[in-house]
């Protein structure tokens, strides 16, 4: 079902009042976690300021340690309920327990599946049994092959509002967090009609690698990026070496702008 040889035609999926797979290159951005109402708010105006649509954040953290923070979980949802409200941006976060769905769904404009889920079958299937839009991110080691048939599973089960998410893998090399398979975009964009949108953030782990590859998102056809910011990086509680600054993040809006814009 997500292949061309079905539907010939790019899918578009709404998410809230956002078009993604249109003409228009998307841009979601936030902070990885959601932290206090305060930051998310104050994160919310400067990204939609600098031509975001859609704000990330996560209530829900999948940390590798035990001990790090988890996240605020049905409180943070309800912050990004009132900001999204309050800005006027669409929003977006991740839903890792089937527990959980009724709340993100309720709160929440599209449903993130992590990295770490992407193969967790129950989940895509429930995820499935909803019209909700849904950002299917690739696994730490999944091949495309993989990616697209978890793709089919959220698809087949009733729910066609899938995104497809390259977030970087896992490869020999140490020098960057996973290494961002932008092979992987041109390539499911030639055989999947569903949109496609780049994570420099995740897929670099490195500041200042986020901008340059949100840029190659643009070249090879993606559809949107999704991009890690904090008004203070240093402070972020999560995915601090990644986070841009404000500046940062304004700057390469700014380079983005031609392509962002419908023309
Ligand atoms: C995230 O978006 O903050 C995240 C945890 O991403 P991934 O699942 O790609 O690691
Ligand atoms: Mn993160």
């Amino acid at each position: 079902l997500v292949s061309r040889e079905i539907y010939a035609q790019d899918t578009v999926v709404q998410v809230g009042n956002t078009p993604v797979g249109s003409e228009q290159f998307t841009i979601m951005a936030g902070p990885c976690a959601i932290e206090s109402e305060d930051q998310l708010l104050e994160t919310a105006r400067y990204v939609k300021q600098a031509g975001a649509t859609v704000l990330r954040g996560g209530a829900f953290k999948p940390r590798t340690s035990p001990y790090s923070f988890q996240g605020l979980g049905v409180e943070g949802l309800k912050i990004m309920h009132q900001v999204g409200k309050e800005t006027g941006l669409d929003t977006i976060t991740e839903l890792m327990d089937v527990n959980d769905l009724d709340d993100v769904a309720r709160y929440i404009s599209a449903i993130q599946i992590g990295a770490r889920n992407m193969q967790n079958y129950t989940l895509l299937k429930a995820v499935g049994e909803t019209q909700k839009p849904v950002l299917l991110k690739r696994g730490l080691s999944a091949t495309i092959e993989e990616l697209l048939l978890a793709a089919e599973y959220i698809v087949a089960s009733g729910n066609p509002n899938v995104m497809i998410c390259e977030r970087g893998i896992r490869t020999f090399e140490t020098a960057t967090r996973n290494t961002l398979d932008l092979n992987a975009v041109a390539f499911i964009k030639e055989r999947s009609h569903l949109p496609v949108i780049v994570d420099p953030s995740h897929g670099t782990g490195v500041r200042t690698l986020v901008s340059p590859m949100a840029k190659a998102a643009v070249a090879c056809g993606a559809d949107g990026v999704i991009i890690e910011c904090h008004r203070s990086p240093k402070e972020s509680v999560s995915d601090a070496a990644q986070a841009l600054s404000p500046q940062d993040f304004h700057t390469l809006m700014q380079q983005l702008a031609p392509f962002v814009t419908a023309s």
